[in-house]
Order: C-alpha cells, then structure tokens, then sequence
C-alpha cells in the first residue's frame, strides 16, 4: 500500500489547549500507523482569513469592478494566487484525509478556521459549478471534523437548549466539505471538554487515537445522490420529482437540508449510513 497523507487544520491560540493536545494525538496516531503528516497550525503561521484583493497578484483583470470569486478563478488559472493560498492549496491537494481541529464559536467555526475555507478552497482549484457534490474535485480524499464545545451533549440534542447538533453542522459538511467532493467522516466532538474531569479528557485522547488508527476504512456520513437532482438551470437544481413522490409517504426526510417538510432523519450528520430511514 502507497504511503497515505494526511493534512492537520488547527484552529487554537493557545499550545495548553485541548485542540492542541488532539492535534498531538492525531500525529502521534497516524505516524504510528505510517502516514506522512502535514499540519496547519493556522494561529502558529499568522495565517490571514481574510478575502481580499491582495489574494490576486498583478493586476486585477476589472479593476472597477471587482468580484473576487472570478478574479481568483483567473489567478488560480494563471498562477497568480498569493503564495500563503498557493502553500495550502499544496498541502490539500497532496492529502488523502483532511482532520478539522478547532473549539466551536459561537455554533460555527472559529474565524480563523472559516478564513482558511474562504481563502484556500478557491473556484477551480477546490469547485466548479460543473464538478459539485458526489463528482467534486476532492472526491478521492476523505474528511473529518474534529472539535471541542463549551455546551454538554445533552445541549445539542433535538430537545437541548441549544437545538440538535445535526443542524449546526449541515452547513460545513455539506455547504463545504461536501460541495468540493470530501467523503465526510462522522465528526469527533469533545463537549464541555472544560468541565470533563481530567482522567476522561485522557480517555477522550485515547479513543481518539484508537479512531485513527483505522479511520482509513471508515464509511463516510450520507447525503443525497447528484442523481437524485436535477443539475439543471431549469430543473431548478432540486431534487427530482420521482424522487420526491418515492419518499412521499416515509417517515423521515433525506437529510437534514432535504427534509421534504418531514421530521429530520436522526444522526444524519453524525453517524455514517444514516440517511434513508
Ligand atoms: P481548553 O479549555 O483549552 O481545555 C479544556 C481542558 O483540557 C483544560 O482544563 C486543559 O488544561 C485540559 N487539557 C489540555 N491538554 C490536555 C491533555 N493533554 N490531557 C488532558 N487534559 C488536557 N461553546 C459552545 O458549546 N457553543 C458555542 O457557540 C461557543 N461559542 C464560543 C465562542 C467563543 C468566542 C469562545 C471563546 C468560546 C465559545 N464556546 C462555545 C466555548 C468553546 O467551544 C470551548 O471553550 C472550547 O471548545 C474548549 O476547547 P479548548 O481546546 O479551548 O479546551
């Protein structure tokens, strides 16, 4: 078997961190198992998340009239992209697994760590309109967020103060991950991590490395098939109706975005093969 890589995205200020200690365990882990590991520690690098201009060299092609999403669709085609996008844009595309370490804000990700999607995963290089979804550029590579929270877990259930944690994360493992092809792993979540008593916190880090050790062979969490939609501009890129009258009567919706109006399937972004219900 070909040596696997893996590419490490870390959000976290501080090195006392648990989102530290993860990343730790995520490269003692692979490594033992042989993988090559790259990592981003995006607070370390002084990483800029933030969509500008600048991310084009040379001249803009409409100066007046500016729109970033295809000026860096020029740049990237022409390698005029800055060379801090460029250097990430390496480190993806020569991983097979990608791992998300970051502390939930605010219900999403950190600043820095949604600064890294806007930046990196640029028009050509990471989607087009024609390659989305299951034919995405990175539909070789696999995914997988892992992340802490303040909240416990009983928060972020459908009857939690906090509202069920499948919600929360449908807009990065589908708006994201998904759109640019990644298999999406189950998510690895350490809730209330502050307020976990040390020796589970180590038994979080073990579990964690136990994961890793076989995460190759993991079954991506589901979502729609392309040919369940219409890929169309008149088709209106929604689901088809066949499909839609085939799932009329079930208990469920698809997903937690194609919910057709029904109650959301359980787990459906946090457990591999959970979508048809
Ligand atoms: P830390 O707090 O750094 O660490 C937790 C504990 O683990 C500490 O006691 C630390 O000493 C210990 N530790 C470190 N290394 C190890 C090790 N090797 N072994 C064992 N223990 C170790 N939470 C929500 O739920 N929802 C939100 O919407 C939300 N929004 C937020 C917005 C902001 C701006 C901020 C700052 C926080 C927010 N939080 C929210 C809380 C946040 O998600 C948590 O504080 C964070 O996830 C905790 O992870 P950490 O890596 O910072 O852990």
């Amino acid at each position: 078997m070909s040596v696997k890589r893996a590419l490490v995205v870390l959000a976290h200020q501080e090195k006392t961190s648990f989102s530290h200690a993860m990343k730790d365990a995520t490269l003692e882990a692979l490594k033992k198992k042989g993988w090559e590991v790259m990592v981003s520690d995006l607070y370390a690098m002084k990483f800029n998340p933030l969509v500008s201009r600048d991310d084009i060299l040379g001249d803009p092609k409409e100066p007046d009239n500016f729109k970033y999403g295809a000026e860096s669709l020029q740049a990237w085609k022409e390698g005029r992209l800055s060379p801090d996008i460029v250097e990430e844009q390496k480190k993806l595309e020569s991983a097979d697994l990608v791992v998300f370490q970051f502390p939930m804000y605010w219900f999403a990700l950190p600043a820095m760590m949604k600064g890294w999607f806007d930046r990196v995963l640029t028009q050509g290089f990471a989607y087009s309109l024609q390659t989305m979804f299951d034919n995405g550029h990175f539909n070789k590579k696999k995914a997988v967020l892992s992340f802490t929270t303040g909240g416990t877990s009983s928060m972020y259930t459908p009857t939690g103060v906090n509202g069920d944690i499948n919600i929360l994360l449908w807009p990065v493992q589908q708006g994201i991950l998904h759109f640019c092809g990644f298999q999406v792993l189950e998510p690895q979540i350490a809730y209330s991590i502050a307020h976990t008593p040390p020796e589970a916190r180590e038994q979080i880090l073990e579990g964690w490395k136990k994961r890793l050790e076989s995460i190759w062979e993991e079954k991506s969490i589901s979502f729609v098939p392309n040919g369940d939609f219409d890929l169309t501009f008149p088709g209106g890129f929604a689901l088809k109706k066949e499909v839609q009258k085939a799932n009329s009567s079930a208990k469920y919706g698809l997903t937690v975005g194609q919910h057709l109006g029904k109650a959301l399937p359980p787990d459906n972004q946090v457990k591999a093969g959970c979508t048809k219900l």
